[in-house]
C-alpha cells in the first residue's frame, strides 16, 4: 500500500521535476546500476592507523556474491559490484591506503560508465589522515565520476555524521533505525527501493536535512531506551506518508573531532514542505530531549563493577570494558580488566578479548598444555595502557593456516582470557563456541563492548557497563580539547539553539519557495 501511495506521488511529481536525462531509456528496463563504498567508524582520539592490510576488499563477482547483498538481485536492474573496502572501527585511516582505495573505486567505477543509478553503503564516521569529512571526499569524487545525471543513494550507520558535500552530493540517504544495529537489510532495502523508485518515474527526489547539535555516545543513544525509543520509533509512520521516501535520524559520532559531527534529521522525498516540516520536528525533538539520554544499563568504574559482580547471586555477569570497545573505535589491547580481576582474586571469570599478537605467538610456540610467563597488553598503542605480566597455561588454539587469524584461550590464576593475533569484538555465542566457551558457565564475562548485541544481552544476568579508559572513552565531556567540534551539547551545556533546514543543492528547487524551504 505505501508503495503504491509512493508511485502516484512520485508520477506526479515527476512531472514538475522531471530528470535532465528523460529520453534515456524506457521504464524498468536498459537501467544500468552499480555499487560499492567503503566502510570504517575512526576515533581521532585512537593512536593507531586502519592501514590497507586492515580493510577487507572485495571486488566485481566476490562482492556480488556477499550475502549481505543478494536483495539486490530482486530489483528489476542488475547492480554492478564495483568494490567495497570495510574495515573493524578503530583509529584514522592511513592517508595513503584510503587514496589508494579510492583511486581503484574510482577506476572500477569508470569502467561500468555510463550509469543510471549508483548505490553506496557507507558507515559515515570514517576519518582520514590529514582530510576532514571523509565521506564527504569519497562521494564528491564519485560524483564527478558518474555526472551529474545519474542518481547516488547511500545508506549510513546511525553513527554516522553528515556534511553539506555528502548531502550536495547523493540523491537520497538512509540510516540504520535501530542501536544496536539489527536491520541492516531494511537500511539496504530502503535505499535502494528508493532508487529504483527514482529510476523507474524519472524523478529526482528532494533531501532536506536538520543537523542537531548534540552528540552523545551510542551507549546513551540505544533504541532499546528512552528518549531514543521514541525518538525512532516516529520514523516508519514518517516514511508512510505520501511524499515521503525515508526519514532517517543520525545519532553521529561523538569521538570525531570534526565540524561534522552533530546528530541529524534528514528526510528524502517529493513534497518539499512536507519533509521540512518532518526534519525540523524532529530535530526539535531530539534537542529538546538532549538531557534524557543516560546510559541503559548499570554503570560504574572498572572496580565498582567487579565488587557488584561478586556480591550479586547470579550469573553470568557481563561486563562491557566500554572504553575499548573495538566495533566502537577502541583499540582493543587493554589488558586493565585483566589487571583488576587478578586483584580482586576473581575465580570463573573469562575475558573476551585482548588483541596481543606477540602473546598469542608465544602460546602457540609453547603448545596445549603449557605453562609460560607473558606480557599481556598494550602492543598496539603502547602509549595508551600498560601491559600485565602473568604466568600463563595455554588451554586452546585455534587451528587456522593464517598467522594473523590466530586466537588462544589461556588460564592465568582462575581467570580464562581470549587472546587474538588481530583486533575482533567477540558479540556472539558463536564467537566464544568457536574457542569451546560456553559464557554461560562462568561468573563473570567481560567483554569488550559498549551495548549488548542481542544475543550476549540475553544471557547477561546481568549486565554492568564499566566505564573505562581507552580510544572511546564514554566520558565525553572530558575529552581532549577539541579543535574543529562546532558548539554542541553536552559540550557546551548552556547552548541555545533553534532547528533549521538544509535543502540539498541536487533537489530541485521551486522557483517562488525557496526561501520559506531554508526557512532559517
Ligand atoms: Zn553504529
Amino acid at each position: 500500500m505505501r508503495r503504491r501511495t509512493f508511485l502516484k506521488d512520485a508520477a506526479r511529481a515527476a512531472l514538475a521535476f522531471p530528470l535532465a536525462r528523460s529520453g534515456v531509456a524506457g521504464l524498468l528496463h536498459g537501467k544500468r546500476v552499480a555499487f560499492g563504498g567503503i566502510q570504517i567508524e575512526c576515533s581521532t582520539y585512537s593512536r593507531i592507523r586502519a592501514r590497507m592490510e586492515d580493510f577487507i576488499v572485495q571486488r566485481g563477482e566476490d562482492l556480488a556474491r556477499d550475502p549481505f547483498f543478494a536483495p539486490l538481485k530482486a530489483y528489476p536492474y542488475p547492480f554492478l559490484p564495483v568494490l567495497l573496502a570495510t574495515a573493524v572501527p578503530g583509529g584514522p585511516v592511513d592517508r595513503q591506503a584510503y587514496e589508494e582505495l579510492k583511486l581503484e573505486f574510482l577506476h572500477r567505477l569508470k569502467a561500468l560508465l555510463p550509469l543510471d543509478g549508483l548505490f553506496l553503503p557507507l558507515h559515515g564516521a570514517m576519518y582520514v589522515e590529514g582530510i576532514q569529512d571523509a565521506e564527504g571526499d569519497w562521494i564528491s569524487a564519485t560524483r564527478e565520476v558518474v555526472g551529474k545525471d545519474c542518481l547516488i543513494t547511500a545508506s549510513f550507520d546511525l553513527h554516522g555524521n553528515l556534511s553539506r558535500r555528502v548531502i550536495d552530493n547523493v540523491d537520497m540517504l538512509s540510516a540504520y533505525r535501530t542501536a544496536p544495529h539489527i536491520d541492516r537489510e531494511e537500511t539496504l532495502r530502503r535505499a535502494c527501493d528508493m532508487l529504483v523508485h527514482c529510476l523507474n518515474l524519472q524523478v529526482r527526489p528532494t533531501m532536506i536535512w536538520a543537523p542537531i547539535p548534540v552528540l552523545m555516545p551510542g551507549e546513551r543513544s540505544s533504541t532499546l531506551y528512552e528518549p531514543a525509543k521514541r525518538l525512532w520509533a516516529q520514523l516508519p509512520g514518517m516514511n508512510a506518508e505520501p511524499g515521503v521516501l525515508d526519514a532517517s535520524l543520525l545519532v553521529g559520532y561523538v569521538w570525531a573531532d570534526e565540524p561534522r559531527a552533530t546528530a541529524s534529521a534528514v528526510l528524502t522525498g517529493t513534497k518539499p514542505d512536507l519533509l521540512r516540516h518532518d526534519a525540523l520536528a524532529l530535530a526539535q525533538q531530539y534537542w529538546d530531549a538532549r538531557k534524557e539520554f543516560k546510559f541503559g544499563v548499570p554503570t560504574g568504574t572498572l572496580s565498582e563493577c567487579i565488587d557488584q559482580a561478586q556480591r550479586l547471586g547470579t550469573k553470568p555477569v557481563v561486563i562491557s570494558d566500554s572504553g575499548d570497545n573495538p566495533t566502537g573505535g577502541g583499540t582493543g589491547d587493554r589488558a586493565e580488566v585483566l589487571a583488576e580481576l587478578l586483584r580482586h582474586n576473581v575465580q570463573n571469570a573469562v575475558i573476551a578479548g585482548i588483541a596481543d599478537r606477540p602473546a598469542t605467538e608465544a602460546c602457540y610456540r609453547a603448545g596445549v598444555g603449557a605453562t609460560l610467563p607473558l606480557s599481556i597488553g598494550g602492543t598496539l598503542d603502547p602509549q595508551g595502557s600498560q601491559p600485565v605480566s602473568v604466568t600463563a597455561k595455554v588451554i586452546f588454539l585455534s587451528s587456522t593456516d593464517n598467522p594473523a587469524e590466530r586466537e588462544t584461550v589461556i588460564e592465568v590464576r582462575g581467570v580464562t582470557v581470549v587472546l587474538t593475533a588481530r583486533r575482533r569484538p567477540f558479540h556472539e555465542i558463536r564467537d566464544f563456541s568457536s574457542l569451546r566457551l560456553d559464557p554461560a558457565n562462568f561468573k563473570i564475562v567481560v567483554v569488550k563492548a559498549g551495548y549488548l548485541v542481542p544475543e550476549i544481552a540475553k544471557i547477561a544476568n546481568p549486565n554492568l557497563m564499566a566505564l573505562t579508559d581507552g580510544a572511546i572513552n564514554q566520558d565525553i565531556e572530558h575529552l581532549p580539547k577539541s579543535r574543529y567540534r562546532v558548539p554542541s551539547y553536552p559540550f557546551d551545556p548552556d547552548l541555545q539553539w533553534k532547528p533549521f533546514a538544509i535543502v540539498s543543492a541536487r533537489s530541485p528547487q521551486p522557483r517562488r519557495s525557496k526561501r520559506s524551504i531554508h526557512g532559517e
